[in-house]
């Protein structure tokens, strides 16, 4: 599996690696819960209303960033070919950052399909995707994603045709992946803001692909 060196870097880089994922909250992080436990404890908000803003923070604001990145990609050739030769510098144009660690954004196409997982933890393209959804966290997509990533795909109505080679990409503390998926057929003349509205986190975690809305743009 390509760029699947994912152990090596853990194992040399661990202390890093856990200090990420394990260490006691601090700065923001820290902030964002005492504020949490002051407004649950006034009952100015209960905590379902803070599970609201996660899922949105999940699904629409976080992973904005990476659809203006793929709008772009789709209508500006020159971009998409900075996009995929040097990802971090090019996300980096919108103002998107991460904490220094690398990206790949790799791309989709009619005979590749590209899929991505951190197989030991949670590592996630934060900069472009916001918080990873609890599913991608999960024991059973991390350790399913490489065994059985097509059988992913299938459940998920994202079951690539027979002849369609899919990659699974394993996302380190070091190194971070994101899909560029296809533009969907029936998008001609869009705008980048149009094409940006349709762009799906998942789409660019590689689960699902990017369709039309039944019901009009
Ligand atoms: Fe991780």
């Amino acid at each position: 599996m390509s760029g699947h060196d994912h152990d090596h870097h853990h194992h040399h880089h661990d202390d890093e690696h856990l200090s990420e994922h394990e260490r006691p909250l601090s700065g923001p992080a820290l902030r964002v819960k005492a504020l949490e436990s002051l407004l649950v404890d006034k009952g100015l908000v209960d905590s379902k209303t803070i599970d609201g803003i996660i899922e949105t923070f999940e699904t629409k604001i976080g992973p904005r960033n990476g659809a203006r990145v793929v709008a772009r990609a789709w209508t500006d050739p020159a971009y998409k070919k900075r996009l995929l030769s040097d990802s971090r510098a090019a996300i980096a144009e919108f103002g998107f950052y991460g904490y220094g660690e690398d990206m790949v954004v790799v791309e989709n196409t009619p005979k590749v399909r590209n899929m991505v997982v951190c197989t030991l933890c949670s590592c996630y393209p934060w900069s472009v995707l916001g918080l990873p959804p609890v599913w991608y966290k999960s024991a059973p997509y991390r350790a399913r994603a490489v065994i059985d990533p097509r059988g992913i795909l299938n459940e998920l109505g994202a079951a690539p045709a027979e002849d369609v080679e899919v990659r699974v990409w394993d996302s380190t503390a070091e190194l971070r992946y994101m899909v560029l998926p296809e533009r969907p057929a029936g998008t001609e003349g869009w705008s980048e803001e149009q094409l940006a509205a349709i762009v799906t986190r998942d789409a660019m975690i590689g689960v699902a692909v990017v369709t039309v809305p039944a019901a009009g743009k």
